[in-house]
């Protein structure tokens, strides 16, 4: 049996887990990202942790991901808006000097998509898209089993699909990108605006007062009361979700859709409206055949698909050579 280290670095924290060759978790752990610290140190601590895991001497390859743009081929982090220090940084190599072993890289939705592939479908689904509901909208692709990058290793970008012709501005530079309506801040933002006037509304009774403490949480909180503004404010955030997948349905055809990050556990609250958006707008064809799955292992795809790289990165491999071969 194959043993892996798996690394998910993000602007809190950074996630480890040893897997075998199937993305069964043997054992992992985690640490906390100190934005201020230099990345040298912090790839050296990430890996003083991880040699304390079970299974560690035996792990024959690494798998890293982080948020940013980066360069897989070469292993490097060209640079991370919420990353300040860490700007072309050669990953890889690092990496592999200080464990001596084989290092391979991808970018947070990558390695999250892998990761739902092989934890939600056990690598049983030919084409999936796996979209992140976080601070920001992620997203992955997995095109006939393989992560698909594009041209520049740029595809996926998801959140920035407009679902607004002249909407609100994103960071991103485009305007009424789902990002801007659906980004963890951007809708909390937006709750906070329509709820000013909503005196009776109980989730303002759960901010002591100001709306200002408004959180994601308490939205969520408030709906599990049945506060009708709350409930209404999900219904909102379904649709519009709805009118981004229906585009993502038309245009990448999946099999699946895996949800994941934090504000996908408002799923019960939001899904109807979106599946109702979807089922108005998208083809019908793509749309049925499509499964949509909210992941219960948010915390740990990105862990498990940076574990599982190594070895998807050497299989595609493998298959690119017996093609030149034919
Ligand atoms: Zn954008």
């Amino acid at each position: 049996m194959n043993y892996f280290l798996g690394i998910d670095m993000g602007g809190s924290g950074i996630k480890m887990a040893i897997t075998d060759e199937k993305a069964q978790i043997l054992d992992k752990t985690s640490i906390e990202m100190n934005l201020k610290a230099d990345p040298k140190t912090i790839l050296s601590q990430t890996l003083s942790e991880a040699s304390k895991l079970k299974f560690y001497d035996k792990v024959k390859a690494a798998g890293f991901g982080s948020a940013g743009d980066i360069d897989y081929k070469k292993g490097v982090l060209r640079y991370a808006y919420n990353l300040p220090q860490w700007k072309n940084v050669p990953v890889k190599r690092l990496l592999q000097k200080m464990s001596g072993r084989e290092v391979f890289m991808d970018n947070d939705a990558n390695i999250a998509a892998l990761g739902a592939f092989w934890i939600d479908l056990k690598g049983k689904c030919e084409n999936l898209i796996c979209i992140t509901l976080g601070t920001g909208i992620g997203g992955g692709i997995i095109a006939n089993k393989k992560i698909y990058r594009g041209s520049s290793g740029s595809a996926g970008e998801i959140g920035h699909i407009s679902i607004k012709f002249d909407g609100t501005p994103c960071n991103c530079g485009n305007i009424g990108c789902a990002e801007a309506y659906l980004g963890g801040k951007n809708f909390q933002n937006y709750c906070r605006d329509y709820l000013k006037d909503k005196k009776d509304a109980l989730v303002k009774s759960m901010t002591d007062g100001k709306i200002s403490n408004l959180t994601i949480e308490i939205l969520y909180e408030a709906a599990l009361k049945k506060d009708k503004e709350a409930l209404f404010l999900w219904r909102y955030y379904g649709e519009k979700l709805g009118v981004l997948i229906a585009s993502v349905l038309n245009i990448l055809n999946p099999d699946c859709i895996v949800f994941c990050g934090g504000l996908s556990k408002a799923h019960n609250f939001f899904e109807k409206s979106m599946k109702e958006e979807i089922a108005k707008r998208a083809f019908k064809t793509p749309a049925k055949i499509c499964r949509i799955i909210f992941s219960k292992y948010s915390n740990v795809l990105g862990s498990v698909g940076a574990a599982m790289l190594p070895n998807h990165q050497k299989q595609k491999k493998q298959r690119r050579c017996r093609q030149d071969m034919r």
